[in-house]
């Protein structure tokens, strides 16, 4: 380590073994295309509006050759490089123009989406962005608390979720290396390769299928529950370090 190359290549992507991993491939092969095409608000935001012009809305100077001084980390020499997409040579940040404004912004995918539509002034029905009703809502009253103990831990899930996208976006920011030489953080590192993939279930568990979100539940009840422990460790330990 102590070399910013090396350490990028190294970083996990959105890690294949972990249970993170195998629930993108399972959601990934059949239901983000039909959810996302449902009402395309995706899709219609991505045909009306480039990554570059909104990001030039939103204040960043692009020069003539696409190049751009990277909001997501400090950027001195411009390594960011905004066209229909934005792609970072320094930090690695990537995506498309609501992946721009979900960062930028600490936003979810569908709140960027709904934030672009206004600023763009691009219709999209207010249905579109309504939830997708959860499992509990859709199945009459016989499995009644079972649906009723799903919703709480869906509740729960997601203030979870959120606390840890929180920490995620602070550490970014907090611990981006100040040097090229300087080694990368591990919480840095962390928040590189989890943070699109945590915004993206939040979606999912906010607005997701009833397919999707069981098939959430059933491969990542483990993982919140451990995400869960950890973020009540921290607390406990920022509690005691504080004086009495
Ligand atoms: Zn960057």
């Amino acid at each position: 380590m102590g070399n910013p190359e090396k350490a990028k290549r190294t970083a996990p992507k959105s890690a294949g073994g972990t249970a993170e991993g195998r629930f993108l491939s399972i959601i990934d092969s059949h239901s983000i295309a039909n959810r996302r095409s449902g009402d395309n608000i995706f899709q219609t935001i991505k045909s009306k509006v480039t990554t570059r012009e909104a990001a030039e809305f939103y204040g960043l100077k692009v020069g003539r050759n696409g190049m751009a001084c990277c909001p997501f980390h400090p950027d001195r020499n411009p390594s960011l490089k905004v066209d229909e997409r934005f792609h970072c040579f320094g930090c690695g940040a990537d995506g498309d123009v609501i992946d721009y404004a979900a960062k930028l912004f600490h936003l979810t995918n569908i709140e960027a989406a709904r934030k672009l539509a206004g600023d763009f002034e691009i219709h999209i029905s207010e249905k579109a962005f309504r939830p997708i009703r959860s499992p509990a809502a859709k199945q009459g009253q016989t499995d009644c608390r079972v649906n009723e103990k799903f919703e709480r831990w869906r509740s729960w899930a997601i203030s979870v979720m959120k606390m840890y996208v929180n920490s995620m976006q602070g550490w970014k920011e907090r611990f981006a290396p100040k040097s090229e030489a300087e080694e990368w953080n591990p919480l840095f590192m962390e928040s590189l390769s989890n943070l699109d993939a945590y915004n993206y279930f939040l979606d999912v568990l906010c607005y997701g299928s009833e397919a999707e979100q069981r098939a959430f539940f059933l491969e990542m009840k483990e993982v919140i529950r451990n995400l869960d422990r950890r973020e009540q460790k921290w607390n406990r330990e920022s509690a005691a370090r504080r004086p009495a």
